[in-house]
């Protein structure tokens, strides 16, 4: 049995078993070999990164904390969140290198976004400045011609290490079995994935944005709150009970669930990834996902 707090956690999940997990997903679903490389390598280069971030101390406000616990304001702004930009820019880069041996499509993002860069049309360390913000990164994608997804995914990637330990700073400013709500306590981000842990089946939400995870209901939809059942539907795949996805006929939207109640610790992210059919489905059944992963249409 894993202890409250080390669940609570699945942060870091070492190299070594993400890899051995990649091998288990491959044998299983051979079709998302390539994808379930691809993202090896972008952790790697992550975990890498992450080795010599200068971050920061965030100070936080004592009002903040007021406006959390009174009107239910998220801790920090998403904008707030320091980044080593430096860091960001080099992650960047080498996350831009292994796009380009990814796949054509990726390949030819790439080359636009170096031209651009290399034209000093787009200034990446601007662009970091305030964190990632997709209204910026939508309109610079327009400008010049590049696949948002595409871009974004590389921004928020080369973020991400900064992003993830500003979060591990303000992490005991909060309780995550209080808040109960759809959006995050920490960045007011919408949540990417939804969790179940322990025997009990406990709900927890995944941010889109710093990762953190925080309790919600079992029975209610996170993006509209409604809680009515008659509403409330979801679907597993066959013979993969482990990964669900929960409908909302009120708003019509979905997320996923990944049940770790008998899934051994392991990167939620990865466990998304290597379930894409899922979110055909979901989208066949008319249902959006609000945050979807770049790799969905
Ligand atoms: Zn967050
Ligand atoms: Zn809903």
């Amino acid at each position: 049995m894993v202890s409250d707090n080390k669940m609570l956690s699945i942060r870091e999940i070492p190299l070594e078993k993400l890899k051995e997990r990649i091998q288990q997903l491959k044998k299983k679903r051979p079709g998302y070999g390539k994808i379930l490389d691809f993202y090896l390598k972008v952790k790697e280069a992550q975990d890498k990164s992450k080795a010599f971030l200068k971050i920061e101390p965030i100070k936080l406000r004592k009002e903040w904390k007021e406006l959390l616990a009174k009107e239910g304001f998220s801790l920090i702004p998403k904008e707030d969140y320091p980044l080593d930009i430096e860091a960001s820019v080099k992650l960047f880069q080498t996350l831009c290198q292994i796009g380009k041996e990814a796949n054509p499509h990726m390949a030819e993002q790439v080359g636009k976004i170096k031209e651009a860069l290399d034209n000093k049309k787009i200034d990446l360390k601007n662009l970091l400045k305030k964190g990632v913000n997709e209204q910026k990164i939508e309109k610079v994608s327009d400008e010049f011609g590049l696949d948002t997804k595409v871009f974004l995914f590389l921004i928020q990637s080369s973020a991400k290490p900064s992003i993830e330990a500003g979060m591990e700073q303000l992490r005991n400013e909060l309780d995550p079995e209080t808040w109960l709500k759809g959006y995050c306590p920490m960045c007011g981000s919408l949540p990417f994935l939804s969790l179940l842990k322990e025997e009990e089946g406990k709900r927890y939400l995944l941010c889109s944005y710093c990762g953190y995870q925080w309790r919600i209901d079992r029975l209610i939809c996170p993006f509209c709150n409604n809680k009515e059942q008659e509403f409330l539907q979801y679907f597993c795949g066959e013979g993969e009970e482990v990964y669900r996805i929960d409908l909302c006929d009120k708003c019509h939207q979905y997320i996923k669930t990944i049940d770790y109640r008998t899934l051994e610790e392991s990167d939620p992210v990865l466990e998304d990834l290597a379930t894409l059919h899922l979110d055909i489905l979901a989208i066949q059944k008319g249902h959006q996902r609000p945050v979807p992963n770049p790799w969905t249409t």
